[in-house]
């Protein structure tokens, strides 16, 4: 859809936007001049009535930032996106929205990513002094930047474009802001964009810092830098001329020769961090040659060095062998005409748009075929700018520290579409996959790191790019809790073990509720539907469906009665006060007391089938002769004596009381040192004995417990349940039957 691009035939255009016009009209035919010339009306309009510290109207400020990334010759959403930066910010008038209809997704991207860049103030009144809890935030911002770089560069050229023009305008601001925007910048942007390969903003955001955070020296150097360069110009002008000629001569055309001043911060650094005097710095005087092609390049070297004597040891062919930022370039060192040494570079145009440009002169080069994917085009660029590992030259202390820090703890891989996703050190495929989806890390089968198989435990490394194979019917498998590293994963893992075990007893409660319907005369089919058991869930804690339902009765922390109760339209406590439910008022050494039947001291005996506890649903068997045996309604013998020997049932109502019986409790873990200390820690808070315990480890980094543990009654053995199953490391716990009376 074509935008009008609207502006009032009495607005005027001010000379310095014709300006930027005319150098972009320059540079590219194709650029579309009426849509930047739209952005500066509606970014000026925008900030209309504000004015930046030095007074100036706003607008000059994005305008000075779009003419920097217009130098860098950046395309036209770039500029574009320069002249509206700081509008969403700044300005209540304006919405993503309408900058998305004017302007199109991708320059309201860009606007956003600039925006979430701005770095909170450092408040210390000695910003070089940080301390620790200083650089983990700005290792967030570090963090942060990368991610958006990783997204897209151009943010992050338009932020040091934005970034260099407050530099040039820092004058303005109080003494305080400025050392401590020109130690951010020192120790941050300046180091980014040199990572970047972008040259000339680095040297020139270096030389702006120095300015403010050393005027002293900076002015002795520039000085001393001046005064030198005025006695050595009569030799580096013979040099030019006599060069000049020699190439011509030997046919080399469109042969540029230029002198190459050194920047002061570089001189500043020689100076202090190698001990140099400043009259012991000779090479402040260095040339460039620019050539057509690669072999001119090579022909240029032989006339330089055929004119002055190469010194040993000091030439570098980085064309043959580019340095791990791209740059290309014939680096050497000879005595000059008047005997001091020279040192002259020698590249072609294109080397040295790179060398200067560094990544932003990629959208200056029109990439190969039409249709070429530009997420491959850049993915060695991203590679290289997580790559800190080899970058000692071209960082600040500050950020090396900091990227440390970052790169400890942090990686950041690719999907196949160019998205960043950071994930913990030492992750995985796996912890990739439910990084970006959970259905794709219960589903994922195998992986391609850098477009190889690799083995799902692989140790993923900055700038990989990972694609996933998956399967519709594949299952996570109890493994990967041995590699995974990320604390999401591990949940999401731990999550779906714990739902397979909660299949297993819902099957458990289906039976046992179909059984006891079935003992009723019901048919089991009509009442157990879907509905009725999600009417349930509804009214019942920690359940979301009806399969949580039939789960909590299979774990036997539902009652098997009050649920068929329910299904059957009556309420639990109804079927509580019927005449023949008796009560027990006393378990005491294994005796009971029956309330209201005259009936006291019988013996108590709990099965040992299914290990009954009070405030369970039980049901009493009256045995022959040997007292009372006591079984939970779940219990499958239960439900068989229901059928065979109806006569000898009693229910029960057994409450609580002071005494403890023993359950036998079985937990999944994942296997550490401390495990067993912890979970005791965990049982001695809620008053638990342990009678018996026994770990075993599983060969999959998990360790299977199996503790005896006394509990006053159901309630008390949930609670202890619960705590336990919270606790991180635990993949399940199941209360098991039918074994505690073999200790
Ligand atoms: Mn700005």
């Amino acid at each position: 859809m074509a935008v009008a691009y609207e502006i009032p035939h009495t607005w005027e255009e001010p000379e310095a936007l014709h300006e930027l016009l005319e150098l972009v009209r320059e540079q590219r035919s194709d650029a579309n001049l009426r849509r930047i010339r739209y952005a500066f009306y509606v970014a000026e309009e925008a900030h209309s009535g504000q004015a930046r510290d030095s007074g100036e109207p706003y607008i000059t400020h994005p305008l000075a930032v779009a003419m920097i990334l217009a130098e860098l010759k950046m395309d036209d959403d770039s500029i574009v996106a320069a002249l509206l930066h700081d509008v969403l910010e700044d300005c209540s008038s304006i919405t993503p929205e309408t900058l998305r209809a004017a302007f199109g997704e991708d320059v309201v991207l860009l606007i956003e990513g600039v925006t979430k860049l701005r770095m909170k103030s450092l408040k210390d009144a000695s910003p070089r002094q940080r301390a620790s809890a200083e650089t983990h935030r700005a290792a967030e911002s570090l963090r942060k930047m990368l991610l958006a770089m990783a997204k897209d560069l151009r943010v992050m050229i338009i932020k040091l474009a934005d970034r260099l023009h407050n530099m040039r305008t820092l004058d303005s601001l109080s003494p305080e802001r400025r050392t401590r925007i020109a130690a951010e910048t020192m120790d941050i942007f300046a180091p980014l964009a040199a990572r970047l390969g972008i040259w000339q903003m680095k040297w020139q955001l270096e030389d702006l810092a120095f300015k403010y955070l050393h005027p002293k020296e900076f002015q002795e150097i520039s000085d001393l830098v001046a005064k030198s360069r005025k006695d050595r110009e009569e030799e580096l002008r013979t040099a030019i001329v006599m060069l000049k000629e020699r190439l011509e001569g030997k046919g080399l055309r469109n042969v540029e020769v230029q002198g190459r001043p050194k920047h002061l911060y570089s001189i500043f650094n020689k100076i202090v961090k190698h001990g140099f005097e400043f009259d012991q710095i000779l090479d402040l005087l260095a040339m460039r040659i620019i050539v057509e092609n690669d072999s001119d390049c090579y022909v240029a070297l032989g006339i330089v060095h055929d004119l002055w004597v190469p010194i040993a040891g000091l030439f570098y062919d980085y064309i043959a062998k580019p340095k791990p930022n791209g740059y290309r370039s014939l680096h050497t060192k000879v005595v000059g005409p008047h005997g001091d040494p020279l040192e002259v570079q020698i590249r072609t145009r294109e080397m040295h748009q790179i060398a200067e440009f560094g990544v932003a002169a990629h959208w200056t080069y029109k990439e190969g075929p039409k249709g070429a994917d530009t997420s491959n085009r850049f993915s060695e660029l991203r590679r290289q700018l997580f790559d800190w590992s080899t970058d000692a030259t071209t960082s600040s202390d500050f950020l090396r520290s900091v990227s440390t820090d970052l790169f400890s703890e942090q990686v950041f891989v690719f999907t196949p579409k160019g998205d960043v996703i950071d994930l913990p050190k030492e992750s995985t495929p796996i912890d990739f996959a439910f990084r970006v989806h959970t259905e794709l890390g219960l589903r994922v089968v195998g992986a391609k790191v850098n477009g190889s198989m690799v083995p799902l435990s692989t140790e993923l490394q900055n700038g990989d790019v990972i694609e996933l194979i998956t399967r519709s019917n594949a299952h996570p498998s109890l493994d990967w809790l041995e590699f995974v590293k990320s604390a999401h994963a591990r949940s999401k893992l731990r999550n779906h073990f714990r739902k397979r075990n909660k299949g297993d007893n819902a099957s458990r409660g289906r039976d046992a509720l179909e059984r006891e319907l079935r003992s009723l005369g019901l048919e089991p089919k009509e009442f157990l539907g879907d509905d009725k058991l999600m009417a349930i869930a509804k009214t019942t804690s920690d359940c979301e469906n009806s399969t949580d339902v039939l789960a909590k009765v299979g774990e036997g922390l539902m009652s098997v009665q009050s649920v068929v109760s329910k299904l059957r339209g009556g309420s639990p406590q109804q079927q509580k006060a019927t005449a023949d439910t008796i009560q027990v008022s006393k378990a005491k050494e294994g005796r009971l007391s029956l309330a209201g039947t005259g009936t006291d001291n019988v013996m108590l005996r709990r099965a040992k089938c299914c290990d009954p506890l009070p405030g369970e649903d039980v049901t009493g068997y009256v045995t022959r002769g040997k007292g009372i045996m006591i079984h939970r309604k779940v219990c499958p013998n239960a439900l068989n004596l229901l059928l065979s020997e109806p006569e000898r049932l009693v229910s029960l109502d057994w409450p609580p009381d002071s005494s403890s019986y023993s359950v036998m409790l079985k937990i999944i873990t994942v296997n550490r040192q401390g495990l067993l200390m912890d979970i005791s820690t965990i049982l001695g808070e809620a008053k638990v004995n342990v009678a018996a315990a026994r770990i075993r480890t599983l060969p999959n980094q998990t360790a299977e417990i199996d503790i005896t543990v006394e509990v006053h009654d159901v309630q008390h053995l949930n609670q202890v349940m619960t705590r336990i199953g919270n606790f991180a490391d635990v993949i399940s716990i199941l209360r098991m039957f039918g074994r505690t009376a073999s200790k």
